[in-house]
């Protein structure tokens, strides 16, 4: 038998959590498809359900000392809403699955699947999002790259909530997004391409690259980042080849149901260089 949990507030949610083994279930738009047995039949939950997308502390979106802060319980139909919501994160989200679907799925349960494809995960790990993992004794904070280890797993305690994630008030001069995927939408990405820039006096004074859906996790080099950054974006042109070619062994997508890993790599690396002339010119 399934048995859920559903707390009056997240002081009661944490509690929960601290005495028993639970699996938080937000929108459950991941966790019902992946537990799902089949037509009239339970899903197949191993420990009792904690609902965690009603409370009112998760749905809140904050801009305070230059930073944006988020529930993990906003929805993403939310997100899109909201004003404090960088245009370019909300472009990505506006692609991710259905309005029905972006109605119920939450920012927190996207995270916390830690699926390489996670489409609000690019722009996140190029932000350096922190996330903000509360028990009932305590409070962390972590950044998401650290927080996703491999696909489908998270540095989460069995004990913890994510409650908010952070990303800077900030607005990039040039910023880029393309998702390739099958449709517009209700399709997950094949391969998707974060790019954020900002140049000054002609030169590159800050860049942010993560791809999506070709590798275990996010990719993101800052090592190749602070080798373009100060460049004169006059360079940038010439440059491109060479910026591809590092990023090239970083890209290693694998073949599935969606796309094959040779399509992957090659579109991954074609974005990269469309964002780079994009910069250029
Ligand atoms: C038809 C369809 C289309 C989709 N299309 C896309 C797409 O285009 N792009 C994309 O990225 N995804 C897509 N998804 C996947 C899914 O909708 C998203 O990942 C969504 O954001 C998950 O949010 P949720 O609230 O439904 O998560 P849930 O299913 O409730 O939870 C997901 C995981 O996160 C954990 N969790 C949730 N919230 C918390 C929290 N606050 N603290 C700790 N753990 C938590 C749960 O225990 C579970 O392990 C699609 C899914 C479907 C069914």
């Amino acid at each position: 038998m399934v048995e859920g949990f559903r707390p009056a507030d997240l002081r009661e949610a944490l509690e929960f959590r601290s005495q028993h083994p639970s699996i938080p279930i937000a929108g459950g738009t991941d966790l019902m498809v992946q537990k799902a047995r089949g037509f009239a039949l339970k899903p197949d939950f191993d420990k009792p359900l904690l609902f965690i997308g009603h409370l009112p502390d998760l749905q809140q979106i904050i801009v305070e000392n230059r930073q944006v802060h988020i529930g993990a319980g906003v929805l993403l139909s939310d997100l899109i809403k909201s004003d404090k919501i960088p245009a370019v994160f909300k472009e990505a989200i506006s692609l991710m699955a259905s309005p029905p679907s972006r109605n119920i799925a939450t920012i927190g349960g996207n995270i916390c699947n830690a699926s390489p494809a996670g489409d609000t995960l690019p722009y996140l790990y190029a932000v350096d999002a922190i996330l903000v993992l509360k028990s009932s004794q305590a409070e962390r904070k972590i950044p998401v790259g650290v927080f996703i280890t491999n696909p489908g797993k998270t540095d989460l305690a069995s004990d913890e909530i994510l409650t908010e994630i952070i990303i800077p008030d900030k607005k990039f001069g040039v910023s880029y997004y393309r998702k390739v995927g099958t449709r517009k939408g209700m399709s997950l990405s094949k391969a998707s391409f974060t790019g954020l820039a900002d140049i000054e006096n002609s030169n590159v004074t800050d860049i942010r690259i993560a791809f999506g859906s070709v590798a275990p996790t996010i990719v993101r080099s800052r090592k190749i980042e602070a080798s373009i950054i100060r460049k004169p974006v006059s360079e940038i042109k010439t440059a491109v080849p060479e910026i591809v070619k590092k990023y090239a062994p970083l890209i290693r997508p694998i073949d599935d149901a969606r796309s094959s890993a040779a399509y992957r790599k090659k579109v991954s690396l074609r974005l990269l260089e469309d964002f780079l002339r994009n910069l250029a010119s």
